[in-house]
Formats: C-alpha cells, structure tokens, sequence
C-alpha cells in the first residue's frame, strides 16, 4: 500500500469511529414526576444519554407560571390586579390573557377569565363561600363579571370596575405545559410527552417508537380518584389534549348537583347532559381553555366550534340512559382512535 491509501484507509476508520461513537449517544426516555402548582406532573422525554432535567425544567415553570399567574403567590401579578396595586405584566401574563380574550370572543362569553367572583360565590376555588347565593347577589356579582371590561393597555390591566378579579385556573395548567414543552424543545428534545393536573402534550413518539396512546378517563363521580376508568384511548403526536369535567368538582345540596363550571352570562353553574370535554388542539392553552369552554356551551356548540376551527377535536361523554354514557366527537378525532 502507497501512503495515500494507509491515509485513506485511516481517514476512514476514524469517520467510522466517530460516526458509530456519535450514535451510540443514544436517545433514553427519562421519566420524572412530582407535585407543582397545587397538583401533580408527570414527564417522560427523550434527551442524549438520558440527562434528567426535572430540576431544571421545575425551575422555569415556577418563574414563569408562578410569578404571573399564581393565585397562592400574593406578590404574582394576577395577585397585584385582584388587589388592585401597580403591576406590569410580563410576556407570560400577556400570552395567557391574549389567549383567554381570544377564547372569550370566540365562544361568545361561555369562557371567561373574570368569573372568579361567581366561582367563589358558588362555594369553588381559592377564596370560596361556604352558603349558597341568592339571584339578588348573583345579579350583583355578575355586574363585575364580563372579560370586556379588563384591559390589556401599555404592559398594565386597567378595570373598568376595581372589584373585577382574574382566575386563570382554567388555562393555567395549560398554560405551564407548554412551557415546559418549549422548555424541552429549545434543548433540542423533540420525543416527549408533558401532563400537569391530566392535561398533556406530546411530541414525536413515545419509548416504544409509537405515537403516544392517552386515555380518556370515565366520568366516574369519585373525587378520590381511586376508581379511574378508561373511556377509550387516542394514538396522537404533535398535539395537545385538555379535558374538563363536572364529575370530581361538585358538590350536591339539597339534593341538587352544583357543579364548578359556571355559565358567566347566566352566572349559574352549568348542569346539562355533558359530562366530561375532552379537546385536542395544537397548544395546551388552548386545548385547556377550550375544554372549559365546552363544559359551559354544552355538546352541540362545541361540535360546532370543533367543525369550525383548524387543529381542534373534541370528544364528549353525556349522560345516557339507565346510568349508561353516550359519547359524541368530531368527524377530525376519529383518525385518533384507531392507528
Ligand atoms: P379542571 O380544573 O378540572 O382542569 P377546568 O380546566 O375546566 O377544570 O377549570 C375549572 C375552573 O375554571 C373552575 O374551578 C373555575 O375556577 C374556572 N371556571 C369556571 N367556569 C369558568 C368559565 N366559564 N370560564 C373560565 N373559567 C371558569
Ligand atoms: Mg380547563
């Protein structure tokens, strides 16, 4: 052998080398888990070597879900609007409330951000009563209540009425599930699946090089969750999916159920056939926001609204006959049932 060919033939032995040494970098899924915003997560990713990232990914929900949007933390900015004191809202804040605004419109009013004054008196969320209200201070509360009277102007939320007050509990999780997904993607991670309190997003495939098989719970009335049961089970990638239920916030009194969806134009907790909403959708925001959206228009507008948007499925479980469901979805969510 000349010398250019011992050179070649060392060239490419060591391109094989490095080629070889470079895949077996290989993808592991990483599996993480734990409680964040009042609720529990729930990861699996697939990162080079299997780096685990909770820590780091914790990290960034907490500042920028938390500084903006929580209601426990009395110095968030949603806190600083409640109570009325100088604030400056932030990108997250302003891509939430955006959103929430968007959804508003889009569902003529059924979702609302301001509806937390009619939530408490309904005896649900942070600060909740324990009585049940008359019409005379419903129709009081509902004077506060109306997303067309907030304001996003210049990085600060002007009020038309000081008494309104924002809940964002119904896009929130949401909300902190894409970032934790963007999280994930800026470090280049494209196989992964998110969940925080049951919503969820996933991407590429899952450890089994699968799109990712999610099931829908029944909606078992159980708030201990220890009777869960699978309704069915959708194969997706690329997309987000939220659901919303009457079935595990509610409360009976006088033998009749109250539920913690509340219809902001009649300032009523909603009470028809559907029980649970499950929406897919591109984003968890929106899937999150949707689903609420649902629970309040009920089965037939939410079709509606599926049929009408791009990129957005939803599944409904009613009421059927003799404690039977009837489950409904849009013509786009059968792709998702079966691979
Ligand atoms: P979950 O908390 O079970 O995921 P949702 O995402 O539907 O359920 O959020 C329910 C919460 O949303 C309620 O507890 C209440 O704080 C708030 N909410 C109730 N009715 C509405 C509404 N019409 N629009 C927006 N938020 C609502
Ligand atoms: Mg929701």
């Amino acid at each position: 052998m000349n010398n250019r060919r011992i050179f070649l033939v060392f060239f490419f032995a060591v391109a094989l080398f490095f080629l070889l040494w470079k895949n077996n970098k290989q993808l592991q899924y990483v599996r993480n888990s734990g409680f964040i915003f009042g609720t529990t997560f729930s990861m699996t990713y697939a990162s080079p070597d299997g780096i685990d990232l909770k820590k780091e990914i914790h990290q960034e929900l907490m500042q920028v879900v938390d500084n903006s949007l929580s209601t426990f933390n009395k110095r968030s900015i949603l806190s600083l609007i409640n109570t009325n004191q100088p604030h400056q809202t932030d990108s997250a804040f302003e891509v939430v409330f955006n959103k929430a605004i968007e959804i508003s419109k889009l569902t003529n009013g059924a979702f609302d951000i301001t509806v937390g004054p009619l939530v408490k008196a309904w005896g649900f969320g942070f600060d909740k009563s324990d009585s049940l209200p008359s019409d005379e201070e419903i129709a009081i509360l509902q004077q506060i209540v109306g997303y067309q009277s907030v304001h996003l102007i210049d990085h600060h939320i002007i009020k038309d009425h000081p008494e309104t007050q924002l809940d964002c509990s119904s896009i929130a999780k949401g909300f902190g599930v894409d970032v934790a997904s963007n999280f994930l993607e800026r470090k280049g991670i494209s196989n992964y699946m998110v969940e925080i309190g049951g919503e969820i997003r996933v991407s590429g495939m899952n450890p089994s090089g699968e799109k990712w098989r999610l099931g829908i719970d029944k909606p078992v009335e159980d708030i201990t969750f220890e009777h869960r049961a699978i309704d069915t089970i959708l194969h997706i990638s690329d997309m987000a999916i939220a659901s919303s239920g009457n079935y595990r916030q509610f409360y009976y009194k006088k033998g009749k159920r109250y539920s913690h969806t509340i219809d902001p134009i009649s300032g009523y907790p909603v009470n028809h056939q559907l029980l649970s909403a499950t929406v897919l959708a591109k984003d968890c925001m929106t899937a999150d926001a949707l689903a609420t959206s649902c629970m309040v228009m009920g089965t037939e507008k939410s079709l509606e609204l599926a049929q009408q948007l791009d990129n957005v499925e939803v599944y409904l479980i009613l009421a059927g006959q003799d404690g039977k469901y009837k489950e409904v979805y849009s013509e786009g969510l059968k792709k998702y049932l079966n691979p």
